[in-house]
């Protein structure tokens, strides 16, 4: 592993995940440490290696936010631990990113410092609104400025008046407070008051908003449509062109907040999917898989394998628990005997073990034991040896259906499925969220026991959509309401129980 610690400040782009480079995406899913701030760069974060230390500089203990200095001090010490930091900054990190003092901090401490550009809001966010900063024969420049400056105050630095005197676009990044003063003070500079501006809130996001106005009537128009930070506005011709109206397709879950409640590294497919549709993913890692650590009894029965005419595995972390354990013990898919039939509870399940090259011979149509069971109907399992390898928590449905039928079931257990310690701050998340979703009891069981007496109030704002029966059953058994239940008791169906009808 290298050991060399190193920065880099990586733009994150205005909002819209996929507007980032893919240089920066690289660096970030390889990040020890990632330094963000708030705006913009939430979405990214589930990108993230589960085991990344991530320090929100927007938000210091007990405080607002770390101070620039501060944060240069965060940088300077991770590097000088020794770890790869990426330093994610919304839109481009030199465009008043302060991104240029934390580059200066670094070299002057003599450490490697990389910079990755990223799409700035000012070009990004008028983009989404169907407003290009230049366009032929209507505007040949255009000007990024900050409105942080009070403009009626002498000691700025912004010469709003040479700025009014720029024939090209003006692009305005923060000051949406003094939106007004600086119409005014680019109207008593040369402007003409019936110049088009258009506001860009939120931009590339699934929340943004846009008003168009005139230097005149922008203020108010913002105004009165509650139009605020974080924002951009365009001032000149471009933001009255016509015909310009393009907008991403609008997807299936947009503006919808949708909290997973997955082990972390279990999360990735059903994000990836809720994502692509639109959603906002809230992610909620309630539970941790642990495989079974120097069980005797996985070791006698893979020992055994060859001798079983059935295997079982009864989930996805099964699966991949006993391809662990093979490598571990430097087996392969080799040691599975050719006329051994393994069973797969569902699609899933099926596709971990092709991981290991492994073909299940059985998917049942119905993906829950008792689908097994069905599925083992026509077979002839009596006097049979069948393994069942699960989770250490499970129902033994499955296991008294076979014995009932005189199968010589031997069960192990795999893995554990332990609860996992959210922070306060990240329930109070989940509980803002719309939706809910549970792709096993154990998810249910594990959320409900991290509640307060006065979270489980606000339960009743969330739609709770569950992958299956079983889960159902588990969540009205702890109080909940189930408001969809996936028809295939698979990932791909639980987001589809999630698309609205
Ligand atoms: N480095 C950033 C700008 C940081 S200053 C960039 O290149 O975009 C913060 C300001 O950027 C905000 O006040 C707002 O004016 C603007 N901004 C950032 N993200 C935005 C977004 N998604 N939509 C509109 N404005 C945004």
């Amino acid at each position: 592993m290298d050991t060399e610690g190193i920065a880099y400040l990586v733009g994150a782009g205005p909002g819209d995940p996929g507007l980032i480079t893919v240089r920066g995406m690289a660096l970030l899913r390889e990040a020890d440490v990632v330094v963000t701030d708030r705006l913009g760069t939430e979405r990214l974060l589930a990108e993230c290696r589960p085991d990344a230390e991530i320090i929100d500089a927007g938000k210091a203990p007990g405080r607002v936010a770390l101070t620039q200095d501060e944060i240069n001090q965060t940088l300077v010490d991770q590097v000088r631990a020794g770890k790869r930091v990426v330093r994610l900054k919304g839109g481009d990190p030199f465009v008043f990113g302060r991104g240029g003092e934390e580059v200066q901090a670094l070299l002057r401490a003599g450490l490697a410092v990389e910079v990755v550009p990223g799409i700035t809001s000012a070009i990004g966010a008028p983009a989404y609104a169907g407003v290009p900063v230049t366009h032929r024969a209507v505007s040949t420049s255009f000007t990024v400025i900050t409105g942080h400056e009070d403009p009626t105050k002498p000691s700025e630095q912004t010469d709003w008046d040479a700025l009014a005197k720029i024939p090209g676009t003006l692009v305005i990044l923060m000051g949406m407070g003094r939106l007004a003063a600086i119409c005014a003070r680019l109207v008593a500079g040369g402007r003409p008051p019936t110049q088009p501006v258009a506001v860009v809130q939120w931009g590339t996001t699934e929340r943004q908003r846009e008003v168009r106005g005139t230097l005149a009537t922008i203020a108010e128009v913002c105004a009165r449509q509650g139009v605020g930070s974080p924002a951009v506005t365009v001032v000149g011709d471009v933001a009255g062109l016509e015909d310009l109206d393009w907008r991403p397709p609008r997807r299936p879950l947009a503006g919808r907040r949708i909290v997973v409640t997955r082990a972390r590294a279990q999360a990735s497919e059903l994000r990836d999917r809720l994502v692509a549709l639109g959603a906002e993913v809230v992610e909620l890692p309630v539970i941790r898989i642990v495989p079974v650590a120097g069980s005797p009894e996985i070791d006698v029965a893979l020992d055994e394998l060859a001798d079983y005419d059935y295997v079982i595995l009864t989930s996805p972390n099964g699966a991949r628990c006993l391809l662990d354990r093979l490598a571990d013990r430097d087996l392969d898919a080799r040691a599975f005997e050719r006329a051994t039939r393994i069973v797969a509870i569902g699609p899933g399940t099926a596709d971990a073990l092709a991981e290991g090259g492994i073909r299940a011979d059985i998917v049942p149509e119905r993906f829950v034991a008792e689908g097994i069971l069905e599925a083992l109907e026509s077979e002839e399992v009596s006097g049979r040896r069948v393994l069942v390898a699960r989770a250490r928590e499970a129902r033994d449905t499955l296991i008294d259906g076979l014995r009932e039928r005189d199968a010589s079931v031997d069960v192990v257990a795999l893995y554990d499925t332990v609860t996992e310690t959210p922070t306060p701050e990240q329930i109070a998340a989940a509980l803002s969220a719309d939706t809910i979703t549970f792709t096993a009891s154990s998810t249910v069981t594990s959320f409900m026991a991290l509640l307060s007496p006065e979270d489980r109030t606000k339960l009743t704002a969330l739609r709770v959509v569950s992958i299956g029966p079983v889960t159902s059953e588990t969540a009205r058994d702890a109080g909940l309401t189930v408001h969809a239940q996936a028809t295939e008791h698979t990932i791909p169906g639980l987001v589809a129980a999630l698309l609205p009808s």
